[in-house]
């Protein structure tokens, strides 16, 4: 197919979060992180115990249930930090660390209710796994996300079975595709995050796994390099010499072929991360603020590329032949 230029700002490459929010919103909208002290299915027994190979677990047992008390003030904080620091007046409230569906449902949206009766959030974006999405829960979203803009994040991180074995991550692809699938069928707007870099993956692997998720039409995409953390399953594995995570320009070139994979409308929240210094065990570089952003964005000037170049709107995933619906 013969690539067009999309109409993304001047310089851009890509179809950048605050791009997206400042054609929704009309003005720059940050995201404030919000912890509701969730647990994860992953960790707590129910699914798998000990997480996933990259997770700090440990911060996210049962034992952080610590009730719902003091997300106002989460958000006070939130807001006076980020005010001060980009001047933004609006937010998204982001519900992020560990998996947050996994309550029952009253508890769900007693939690999300603190944060939609504030006047500056101007919506919610929740982060949790697709085992985790029962349809009660799809519909209290759905309901919630009628009343306010609402982005539901569901975490990937890969589309091959093999690899989220090798994780430890405690669901399969298809889990994924049936909870991108019912929550489509409720109108909920859906993302998700994907690494790049997972142990046994080759740059041929992730080029799967982005053709995969351009053809379920998500809406929005975040992109991780992965990275060793302390004490975690993948800091062992790093040091018995079993994995080694990728370089910047190797992570950089994986990026970009994932990009240039990707439909031009979905939004790409983010191409890398940072992990902070005193957390980090490898690569260095992922300490480095904004070094795979510029790698990334470097790459794909350099090949004079730009997301949704390869992108195939007739490529189907021959392992979902039976679910051709979606
Ligand atoms: S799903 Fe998230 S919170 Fe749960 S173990 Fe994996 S990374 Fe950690």
């Amino acid at each position: 197919m013969i690539p067009s230029r999309p109409p993304y700002e001047a310089g851009a490459r890509y179809y950048s979060l605050g791009s997206y929010y400042k054609k929704t919103f009309g003005e720059p909208i940050r995201k404030i992180s919000l912890d509701a002290h969730f647990s994860c299915p992953n960790i707590d027994g129910t699914v798998g115990r000990g997480g996933c190979v990259f997770c700090d677990a440990v911060s996210f047992s049962p034992s952080r249930r610590l009730g719902l008390d003091d997300l106002d003030a989460q958000i006070d904080e939130g807001i006076r930090r980020t005010s001060a620091r980009f001047g933004a007046s609006k937010f998204v409230a982001y519900f992020q660390p560990s998996t947050n569906t996994y309550a029952p449902v009253d508890v769900l949206e007693k939690a999300f209710r603190i944060a939609l009766r504030r006047p500056e959030i101007v919506g919610l974006a929740i982060g949790t796994r697709p085992d985790a999405l029962e349809d009660e829960k799809l519909d209290l979203l759905a309901s919630l996300s009628r009343e306010k803009w609402l982005s539901l994040e569901i975490g990937l991180q890969s589309s091959l079975d093999r690899t989220l074995r090798l994780i430890n991550r405690g669901h399969d692809y298809r889990c994924f595709v049936d909870a991108v699938a019912r929550a489509r069928a409720r109108g909920l707007r859906l993302g998700t995050h994907l690494v790049f870099g997972l142990p046994g993956e080759s740059r041929e692997d992730a080029r799967l796994t982005a053709r995969r998720v351009a053809s379920l039409g998500l809406d929005s995409v975040k992109l991780h390099n992965l990275s060793v953390v302390k004490n975690t399953a993948l800091e062992k594995m790093w040091r018995r010499g079993e994995y080694e995570p990728p370089g910047l320009e190797e992570y950089a070139e994986i990026a970009a072929d994932a990009l240039e994979r990707l439909p031009s409308e979905m939004v790409i929240e983010r191409v890398a991360g940072d992990v902070g210094s005193e957390f980090l065990v490898a690569p260095e570089w992922s300490s480095r603020k904004n070094a795979g952003k510029n790698a990334v964005e470097r790459v794909l000037r350099d090949r004079g590329t730009w997301q949704g170049a390869a992108f195939d709107p007739r490529w189907r995933d021959p392992d979902l032949e039976d679910e051709r619906h979606l």
